[in-house]
């Protein structure tokens, strides 16, 4: 049988332990497998484009556990009151290939890469960071900000979006938050102006100019997280330049992060080398940082073993017959024979 957890099952799950447990203990899975690179079967994700989006399969497997994910990202489908970002995915076991876990990912997508920006953040932000600008309010906003707040002890953020009414949204729905002072900025300039990282996590499918050169000061992280495919940008080619630059997997952000803007000889480190201790995040103080987050399969394989452990020792899902359970496994016409799905209707007969 394999355990399928539908959205309120997550919604449940999520829950029952916290987000900010869920965030703290879901970047302990990521970090466990960046840390095991090597063992893992890894692909930039297969992507399908159109002019109004694009839809994406992100496999990874370690030879014991298999994971894919289906994403989309539709940055339109705001417009037609439908979410720009959804996802589902599956575990499965190598022995067998058959599947442990079916799960809505939608969630828990924002979980993972919430909880990957803060593990890069830990590694490449300066220490004592205390202040972030939050570019773009939308669906991942709230959860970049609950895992700063809990891995790095962010409690300033300054919000801005190009729509008032997506910045007001998030303030509503962190507005119970103990410690956690969110202002309205005016513009990405006010944001961004002395704070210690900033976030972009804007949608938009354009080679768009977010965040400027001359807004950037010595010693600020970046953690941008929107541009995440070919032809869809939010930082200047400049500040590349000028940065230490961290990505998750080289082959598959120089066709979807930030330097898809840099020739193919542009120096980058990936993550797993950094949270090794193999690589510094930063090299002093004054270092402008960026990690260039566009979201790898291995962040879901690791989303989805710990929603299949957790769901399992919580109770939380039902068990269903993806595949059949067959008491002879040659015998997969014996499901149709029982229900006499062979018997042809007499009108064919007769006909
Ligand atoms: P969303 O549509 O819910 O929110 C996007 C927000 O960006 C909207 O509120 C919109 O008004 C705002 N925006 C657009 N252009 C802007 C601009 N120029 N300045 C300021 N704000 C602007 O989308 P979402 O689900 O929050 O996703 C945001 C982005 O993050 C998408 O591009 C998505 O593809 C990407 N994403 C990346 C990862 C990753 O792993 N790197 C994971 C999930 C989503």
């Amino acid at each position: 049988m394999t355990r399928y957890l539908d959205v309120q099952d997550v919604r449940r799950l999520i829950q029952a332990r916290g987000i900010e447990r869920c965030l703290g203990e879901l970047a302990g899975f990521i970090r466990d497998d960046f840390l095991r690179w090597s063992d893992f079967d890894k692909s930039p994700r297969l992507a399908s484009h159109s002019k109004v989006g694009v839809i994406e399969l992100m496999p990874a497997s370690d030879k014991t556990l298999y994971g894919f994910k289906y994403v989309n990202g539709h940055p339109g489908n705001q417009r037609h009151g439908k979410l720009t970002v959804m996802a589902f995915g599956v575990l499965a076991e190598v022995a067998t290939g058959y599947p442990l876990l079916l799960s809505d990912l939608t969630l828990a997508t924002a979980l993972r890469t919430a909880a990957t920006s803060a593990l890069a953040a830990q590694a490449m932000a300066r220490t004592g960071s205390r202040c972030m600008a939050v570019i773009g309010n939308g669906c991942q906003s709230e959860f970049q900000i609950m895992a700063f707040l809990g891995l790095l002890g962010i409690r300033e953020v300054r919000a801005f979006d190009i729509d008032p009414a997506a910045t007001a949204k998030l303030r509503r729905n962190l507005a119970s938050v103990e410690g956690l002072r969110i202002s309205a900025a005016g513009s990405v300039e006010e944001a961004v102006r002395g704070a210690d990282i900033v976030t972009t996590i804007t949608a938009d499918k354009a080679r768009a100019t977010i965040v400027r050169a001359d807004m950037i000061e010595p010693g600020m992280h970046l953690n941008a997280v929107g541009g995440d495919c070919p032809g869809k940008t939010e930082l200047a080619a400049a500040i590349l330049e000028r940065a230490r630059v961290v990505v998750e997997y080289e082959a598959q952000s120089r066709i979807e992060g930030e330097i898809q803007q840099m020739q193919p000889g542009f120096a980058v480190t990936e993550l797993w080398e950094v949270l090794a201790g193999k690589a510094q995040g930063r090299g002093s103080a004054d270092e402008i940082t960026v990690f260039d987050s566009v979201g790898f399969a291995l962040e879901d394989f690791s989303t989805l073993r710990y929603l299949y452990q957790r769901a399992r020792s919580a109770r939380i899902g039902r068990d269903i017959e993806l595949i059949p359970e067959l008491e002879d496994p040659r015998d997969l016409f014996g499901l149709l024979r029982e229900t006499g799905a062979m018997n042809r209707p007499a009108q064919l007969e007769t006909a």
